[in-house]
């Protein structure tokens, strides 16, 4: 199945400088910056610069030096908002939603940095 990926996403807007966004790193191929509505103290967005619709499309079409890059940008940020183990924190959580199940609001590949705080079990499934 063809990924669709529509470039009027708000993402894809930031990435054009369209609307701002409170940028934490950037790299060649990704931009992190801070959640709209964060769910915890650290909430950091971390998005490839190419047209990827989930996280699955990035994987099968990305090119190894943008996996590569995105990888290493995970990492940083995970350092530079004070969370991972190796920068003095207690840790952090890697998420991406990917599709309709997953609850995926933004059809722009990202996955949320989360920490500052004890982040509980895994999975809030609902009833
Ligand atoms: P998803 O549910 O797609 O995994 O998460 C999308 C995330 O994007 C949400 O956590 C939401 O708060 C965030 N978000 C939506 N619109 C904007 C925006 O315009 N700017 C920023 N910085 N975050 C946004």
């Amino acid at each position: 199945m063809a990924y669709a990926y529509d470039p009027q996403n708000i993402f894809a807007k930031i990435l054009r400088g369209e609307i701002p966004c409170t940028k934490v790193h950037e790299t060649p191929h990704s931009l992190a910056f801070h959640d709209i509505n964060p769910q915890a103290p650290h909430h950091v967005l971390v998005i490839p610069k190419g047209p990827y619709v989930t996280f699955d499309h990035f994987a099968a079409e990305a090119s190894d030096a943008e996996l590569a890059d995105f990888t290493r940008a995970v990492g940083r940020v995970a350092e530079l908002t004070g969370c991972a183990e190796a920068a003095g924190g207690a840790g952090w959580r890697l998420l991406s939603n990917a599709g309709a199940d997953a609850h995926q609001e933004v059809p722009h590949m990202h996955v949320h940095v989360c920490g500052g705080r004890f982040l509980g079990r895994m999975l809030n499934v609902p009833e």
